[in-house]
């Protein structure tokens, strides 16, 4: 970044503030595998030399990176580590460490593996025929067909079990199949991708198996009846688009239903193996923000000295790496359970609301910290900093997952 001339002689540095600190002060990943820590490799290399050259532009206009997005295809990182056959298996470490360093480099890119792979993909992997995943997965893994998920509605959102999306069946010029109505918001890629994975309540009316249940189906985006319209002024995750998705009586095949997803709990199977991933992005938004505070504060001269030479600097950094380092022995000890295939809902929910929570502390800090230059987009921590606030939001809410611990603490649901 070129300096800033102010007057002959006084001159502004450039801080360097991307530099990996390869921050794991308590050794939570201590036992990451070799394999593990050469996919997190992987992406490191992507972040550093792909995505933070250029990322501030596209998050400045709100552009979709697509560049980026076939990169991620050919670099085999847009499944998040949702498994494809004839591909590498990840394991959840992997997967985990994989979504610390995309977040680390950016939200939206890393938001738009999150929805490609671990919602569209994983969705058809997990409930879809042997048809659909031979159909699906190869090319959604390649980035040639980008996958969106559309369970909220705009009526519809922490209490989306209740969604009011409706399937009937139909047959329309002797294919048997569905008709869709609704509306559907916030779709991640529902305006830029291919297939659009839709939840809706099957509504045959004649009282059969599976009437009034959630089910899922994927859509084409280019189906007559369905419009997608990016929402636009949003001040996060500018660089990839959501939609607000319309389902004006559209048609599919029956062949486009997922057999696997009858009810709203197999929508849940789909969202609870998600919820640890967005735990694991906020931490790489957390190392991001306390990468950048510690660097500025030994570079940036104030009173004669650096920021870091500071007592209430030091606390303040101390502050950030004592949550940034309980944040990464949660998630990395959630993931092994989730390995030993032990975790619960509420555990994974445990981690989602404590890291969105902490992640949000550091990088309002690192945020102050940098002065002025924190809220310029070129410093780094601005864009983590507005970033964070959607993965507070998306799949579920802070509050909402307090409701499902707190329900578990006490056999009370206070849902109602
Ligand atoms: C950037 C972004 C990307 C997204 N991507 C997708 C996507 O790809 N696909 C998809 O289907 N959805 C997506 N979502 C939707 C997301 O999951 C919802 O926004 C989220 O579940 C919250 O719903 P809501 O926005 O309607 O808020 P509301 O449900 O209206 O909540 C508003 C506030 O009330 C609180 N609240 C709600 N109920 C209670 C209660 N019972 N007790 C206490 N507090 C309560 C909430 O915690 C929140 O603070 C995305 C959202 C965002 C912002």
């Amino acid at each position: 970044m070129p300096a800033t001339p102010i007057k002959p002689g006084v001159t502004e540095p450039a801080y360097d503030l991307t530099t990996p600190l390869d921050v794991d002060y308590a050794g939570a990943f201590a036992d990451a595998t070799d394999a593990d820590r050469a996919h997190q490799q992987r992406v490191r290399a992507f972040v550093q030399d792909e995505v933070l050259p250029v990322i501030d532009e596209y998050w400045e206009r709100a552009e979709v990176p697509l560049d980026l997005v076939k990169r991620l295809g050919e670099l085999d990182l847009l499944r998040d580590g949702v498994d494809v056959e004839g591909r590498e298996h990840v394991s959840l470490m992997g997967a985990g460490l994989a979504a610390m360093e995309m977040s680390r480099g950016d939200g939206s890119v890393a938001t738009i593996c999150g929805v490609q792979g671990g919602l569209a993909l994983r969705s058809i992997q997990m409930l879809g025929s042997d048809e659909q995943r031979a159909r699906y997965a190869e090319p959604m893994a390649r980035g040639e067909i980008i996958g969106a998920f559309a369970l909220t509605e705009p009526t519809h959102g922490s209490d989306s079990v209740s969604l009011e999306t409706t399937a009937r069946r139909e047959t329309r010029d002797g294919v048997e199949g569905y008709v869709l109505n609704g509306e559907k918001k916030w779709i991640g890629n529902g305006s830029s991708g291919h297939i659009t994975v839709v939840w809706a309540r099957l509504v045959d009316g004649e009282g059969g198996e599976g009437d009034n249940q959630v089910h899922g189906f994927v859509v084409p985006q280019d189906s007559p009846g369905y419009t997608g319209t990016t929402i636009t002024g949003k001040v996060s995750l500018r660089a990839i688009w959501q939609a607000h998705v319309v389902l004006d009586d559209v048609f599919v095949p029956a062949e486009n239903a997922l057999p696997g997803a009858r009810s709203f709990k197999d929508t849940s199977r789909v969202l609870f193996a998600t919820r640890l991933g967005v735990a694991w992005a906020a931490v790489g938004h957390a190392v991001a923000c306390y990468e950048t505070a510690v660097a500025y504060a030994t570079q940036r001269v104030q009173f004669g000295r650096p920021l870091a030479a500071n007592q209430m600097i030091q606390e303040r950094l101390t502050r950030m790496l004592s949550t940034l380092t309980q944040m990464q022995l949660l998630v990395a000890q959630m993931t092994r359970l989730d390995e030993a295939g032990e975790l619960t809902g509420p555990q994974a929910s445990l981690a989602k609301y404590t890291c969105t929570r902490g992640a949000r502390e550091i990088a309002s800090s690192a945020r102050d910290l940098l002065g002025g230059n924190g809220i310029l987009l070129r410093n780094r921590a601005a864009r983590h900093f507005a970033d964070v606030e959607a993965l507070h939001t998306y799949e579920g809410t802070e509050s909402v997952q307090a409701l499902i611990v707190g329900r578990d603490i006490t056999g009370v649901s206070a849902f109602a």
